[in-house]
Order: structure tokens, then sequence, then C-alpha cells
């Protein structure tokens, strides 16, 4: 049996829904959402997400580091991943790099589309 994962939004428990109220039959409590994988990354929904986001995005920026001046879109920085449906013989998608200035295009296997880190994006 896999782990349950506890939704990290601050208010979960505070909303009321059929499947957030748990316990014994006379002592039940409205508690925090508990999924064996989440919808939103670590939130069951986006109104948890958000409720994050207000109480903690200025503390996660300054931790991350602030933007503090401009970003421009170049050539170097402009590379996106994208895919075809294909509904050929084998049913696989053809995923592709795009670069959404030149529009050149670069295959990609899905393991590197999947992977969030991977980019051939240089520079900011
Ligand atoms: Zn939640």
């Amino acid at each position: 049996m896999s782990e349950l994962k506890f939704c990290q939004g601050p208010e979960c428990h505070t909303y009321f829904t059929q499947d957030r109220l748990k316990g014994p039959k006379d002592n039940k409590t409205n508690q925090t959402r508990r999924r064996s994988s989440l919808n939103y990354g670590e939130f069951c929904d986006t109104r948890c997400e958000h409720a994050w986001l207000s109480k903690y995005a200025t503390r996660a920026v300054d931790h991350f580091g602030r933007l503090n001046e401009v970003k421009h879109l170049t050539e170097e920085n402009a590379w996106t991943k994208t895919y075809d449906w294909r509904a050929s013989s084998d049913e696989s998608h053809r995923h592709y790099f795009l670069n959404t200035i030149t529009k050149e295009q670069r295959p990609l296997t899905e393991a590197q589309y999947d992977d969030r880190s991977y980019t051939i994006n240089t520079g900011e």
C-alpha cells in the first residue's frame, strides 16, 4: 500500500466537504485531505494551492531568489517543449523542442519531455 500524501494547503481542514469529514461516527472532524497522489503537486486543489501561495509566496521568493530586473526572450532561451498528437501505428506522440522565435524544431524523447529540469535553453 502506498503512503498517503497530505495536502499542504494551510486551510485545507477548514473547507467543508463530505470527504474531509473523518473519524468515528460520534466524533467526526474536518481533516486535511490525504491522497496517494495529489492532483496539484503538493495540494488537493487550486484553492489549497492558492491559500499556500497567499501565505508563503513572499517568503518563498525571498528564499529562492527575487527577480530584480527584466528578462528578455531571445533565440537562446526561446525553446519550449511540445508534441504532436499522432494516431500513428504505434500510437505515440512526436515530442520536440520548438524555438518560439526562429520556429526551429529539434527532436526530443518522451523521457526528456517529461523531465522538467531538462532544457536546451542557455542564459536566462
Ligand atoms: Zn487541500
